[in-house]
């Protein structure tokens, strides 16, 4: 198995310097590596479906950078777009024209929108959503589904995290998801009161199993938010683009009235967007909101020609049948081995969990922690990516590097589930 020395030495070095030595979501706390030390800190180089850490350890990477690597690791059409359009600029005095080019590709492939406007983070599209619809209503209030992730902004977290004031929060409301009846009280107690409803596509939050829509919810979703003049926000950062390129409330057969995009859009490159509906124009364009770096070129090229892949390739299909593949794999080599491992949400963003009659993380982190030790990237708590680049080849291995990890753990446990 690998080890990780250099890892945990630049670790160390990290911390002096930089809060938390890895802050966020990439970061050892947040992403709760569990035992600590068995683990990689830190990437050195990546290709197609693989990375190689800082001790020259390989791994088949099914996190794909939490999301933004959807045609495998530097793509080399993705890299020519770039390298063209940094020959000619990227961050000027003026926006380019290939923004409108990203722009004009991406409302005629988005089923439900009418415009784009282009920004950095995923954060930065749902910040503008919210704000959007409040000033298109002219109401406060907002709806969020429980267990909701949509960004680190202040209106995103919870009364009792560090820094986050009462007033950041006072205007959110929250029903359970695919919960239709608790919806509906909520609206009819808060009639004329909500600005807009915020929802992922499916229930893809960490540390559950991922939850796809009941039959005819988002219809009803859909039904109720037009009868309360609700503005429906699809916070599509993380499914967008691997589910349906049309976007992901089109795979589910309705239409949003906004739609956010990060992950996806570019191969690694940096762009994320918010795109609407007509009816909301007016209303994303009065609204004081942008940055430094939003209308840098060399991503809107790179976002060009990932699309444009995609759609060669109809990756949402390709996804679904790698995923699929994928899972039927991992799932067997689980049972093969006596363990119940869950699988759930879309295969294109399969989602894991050991079943751990403990009701305790620890058996699944041990199971993740030991294909990491041997090449097979895979993380305890959030959902998994596919990427276009994968091949059977990195199925197979990948799936017997699980089946070594789950007879370790059954030598470890003899008496587990
Ligand atoms: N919404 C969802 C569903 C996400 O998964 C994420 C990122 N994990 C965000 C919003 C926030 O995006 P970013 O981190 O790029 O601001």
């Amino acid at each position: 198995p690998y080890v990780f020395t250099r890892s945990l030495e630049q670790f160390t070095r990290a911390q002096r310097v930089i809060p938390a030595g890895i802050p966020g979501h990439l970061g050892p706390t947040e992403g709760l590596h569990l035992p600590y030390d068995g683990f990689p800190k830190f990437a050195a180089r990546a290709e197609g479906t693989r990375f190689w850490d800082v001790d020259g350890n390989e791994f088949i990477d099914w996190m794909c950078a939490y999301g933004p690597n959807v045609l495998g690791y530097g793509d080399p059409d993705v890299a020519a777009a770039a390298a063209e359009q940094a020959k000619r600029e990227d961050v000027t005095s003026l926006p380019s024209t290939v923004m409108i080019d990203f722009a004009e590709l991406l409302v005629d492939q988005v089923a439900s929108a009418d415009w784009a406007i282009f920004a950095k983070n995923g954060g930065d599209t749902t910040t503008l959503a919210i704000m959007t619809a409040r000033a298109a209503t002219l109401r406060k209030k907002v709806v969020f589904i429980k267990g909701f992730y949509h960004g680190v902004a202040p209106w995103t977290q919870k009364l009792d995290y560090p820094g986050v004031l009462e007033e950041d929060v006072a205007n959110n409301l929250y029903v359970p998801w695919n919960d239709l009846d608790a919806l509906r009280a909520l609206l009819g107690a808060h009639r004329g009161q909500i600005a807009a409803l915020i929802a992922t596509p499916y229930m893809h939050g960490n540390f559950v199993d991922n939850a796809l829509p009941a039959d005819g919810y988002w219809q009803a979703v859909r039904k109720l938010c037009d009868e309360h003049g609700i503005v429906l926000i699809i916070d599509d950062v993380r499914a967008g683009f691997r589910l349906d390129l049309a976007g992901s409330d089109h795979f589910f057969g309705f239409e949003a009235d906004l739609i956010c995009f990060c992950k996806a859009l570019a191969n690694g490159y940096n762009v994320s967007a918010l795109m609407g509906r007509d009816s909301l124009r007016e209303a994303v364009s009065s609204i004081t909101y942008t940055g430094s770096y939003w209308m840098s070129a060399v991503p809107f090229a790179a976002g060009i020609a990932t699309q444009q892949k995609l759609r060669e390739l109809d990756a949402p299909a390709l996804f679904d049948r790698l995923g699929t593949r994928l899972v039927d794999g991992l799932v067997a080599a689980g049972a093969d081995a006596g363990f119940d491992l869950v699988a759930s949400g879309a295969p294109a963003l399969f989602y894991l969990r050991v079943a751990d009659p403990a009701d305790s993380l620890m058996l699944h982190q041990e199971w993740v922690a030991e294909c990491v030790r041997r090449g097979v990237y895979l993380t305890s708590h959030h959902n998994h990516f596919l990427n276009a680049a994968v091949t059977d080849a990195d199925i197979d291995r990948t799936v017997e590097v699980a089946a070594e990890a789950f007879a370790v753990l059954r030598q470890r446990h003899p008496e587990a589930a």
